[in-house]
């Protein structure tokens, strides 16, 4: 069989973690079985969708590499086909036109709740045999119902949820055209899948009640019926519903925020899949790996300091050079001009291993390109007019050093020997005059980075 799964975003918004991570699982299972990856946005909410949520979708997936196969699939640009296939549904006696007008529809739910029944439509409309319909009204144009069948169950083994199984009698007799005649959700859902021979439907569980409608109008349509899988839930930390503020803003607010793509695509694998124990994978090793047994049926909770601690691990297992690409533009956002690129990958070397996000690593490593200005609270804790001359008889003598990283730091060790003071005597009023900060990694490796004039100069200040 040759597997097709598809991702089918409707572009009403921003491209979510959730969304991303149904993206990611369709893709990985289609890599995983040489199958192909399709990507069709279904915008025919017209009303609510937009071209820059369409941009932000390809854009989301490019950073990520989610690559898809083919062109991309717009639902707007299909139109006839629905209509086509509405109009058959209609010849074949499996659809029909509903004349209800919106206010018989509140009547009819009015009375239905009244007694107790549970709010559906009554099929007044529906053909029968030996059943008499009224006349159409005139004025009224009719949507097109798809003809549920009113008995028997529809059943499927949901690759995630295991067996679901859903009674008939409980589905409506589901609108497929609008009365002006524009073809509705679930049936251009169910048309494209046909069309684009997709053999497995990955998607959220929010979707589960659409699927025996759509597997009775696949049915009707004599078309094969997919494998489905429905994607439990992400939850905030706080076990609600994500918000905003947690994890559900854009994908692109992560690329935004400093974290890595390769972080984001590991962190949202195992968000809900495993693979034994292991936590760090790369997308490859996820596309040989992937597999519905491992998916959790259970909804899956947003982790901020694991998605950090992934992060943290990419960027201190990056290539220097290739950090200095993502930093230099945002250096550069700041106002620096980079002229020395070793002194930005020595930075970089030096701090890689401490730092969770891009943003954070270039705010850190920001003074190695602009002169600091300390904090009112550190200059009275470690600037005071003995230790500034300390400093000031510590930079006389490194001058005359032989230029190297040991050098410098072994310098240190045995200019405060010499003095007989401890090691911070010397560190902090220097972290705290060339970083603006007390808090850096090795103080000799910042000093050799930075060159002895940089030193002097900015100890010149104080
Ligand atoms: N367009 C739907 C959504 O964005 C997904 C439909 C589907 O995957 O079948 O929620």
């Amino acid at each position: 069989m040759n597997i097709v799964t598809r991702f089918a975003p409707s572009p009403t918004g921003y491209l979510h973690i959730g969304g991303i991570r149904t993206a990611l699982f369709s893709w990985a299972f289609a890599k995983k079985n040489n199958g192909k990856f399709i990507l069709r946005i279904e915008d025919t909410d017209i009303e609510r969708s937009t071209p820059e949520a369409i941009e932000i979708i390809k854009a989301g997936m490019k950073w990520l590499k989610l690559n898809h196969d083919g062109e991309i699939f717009y639902q707007t640009q299909r139109i006839e086909r629905y209509k086509e296939l509405i109009t058959l549904l209609i010849e074949q006696g499996d659809a029909y036109y509903c004349y209800t007008s919106k206010e018989e529809l509140i009547q009819l739910r009015e009375m239905q709740l009244k007694e107790g029944q549970k709010p559906k439509y009554d099929g007044r409309w529906r053909p029968e045999a030996n059943k008499e319909l009224p006349i159409a009204p005139e004025k009224i144009q009719p949507v097109i119902r798809f003809k549920t069948p009113k008995d028997g169950v529809i059943k499927w083994n949901d690759m995630v949820k295991g067996e679901i199984l859903i009674k008939n009698e409980e589905l409506d007799d589901l609108i497929i055209a609008r009365s002006d005649g524009t073809p509705t959700y679930n049936f251009c859902v169910v048309v494209d899948d046909w069309d684009m021979k997709v053999t497995h439907v990955i998607r959220g569980d929010d979707h589960i009640n659409n699927t025996p409608r759509q597997i009775n109008l696949l049915k009707a349509l004599n078309a094969p019926i997919p494998q489905y899988a429905h994607l439990s839930m992400i939850l905030a930390e706080d076990g609600q519903k994500l918000s905003k503020r947690y994890g559900a803003s854009s994908v692109m607010k992560y690329r935004d925020d400093g974290y890595l793509p390769e972080a984001v695509i590991n962190y949202l694998a195992r968000l809900g899949w495993s693979h034994g124990d292991e936590e760090i994978f790369s997308v490859d090793q996820l596309s040989e790996w992937f597999d519905f047994d491992q998916v959790t049926s259970s909804a899956a909770q947003f982790d901020q300091e694991k998605l950090d601690w992934i992060n943290n691990y990419y960027i201190k297992n990056k290539p220097a050079g290739e950090l200095a690409k993502l930093i230099k533009p945002k250096l550069e956002d700041m106002g620096i001009e980079i002229i020395d690129e070793d002194v930005l990958k020595n930075a970089i070397k030096l701090y890689q291993d401490r730092e969770k996000n891009l943003n954070d690593f270039t705010a850190d490593i920001l003074f190695f390109f602009k002169t600091p200005t300390p904090p009112e609270e550190l200059k009275n804790k470690y600037l005071d007019v003995e230790s500034i001359n300390f400093v000031k008889d510590f930079t006389d003598e490194i001058a005359t050093l032989d230029w190297t990283d040991s050098n410098v730091n072994n310098f240190i060790k045995e200019f405060v020997k010499k003095k007989g003071v401890k090691f911070p005597a010397i560190a902090m009023p220097l972290r705290t005059i060339i970083a603006g900060t007390d808090n850096t990694p090795n103080i000799g490796s910042i000093i050799f980075i930075l060159g002895i004039d940089n030193i002097k100069e900015r100890i010149s200040l104080f």
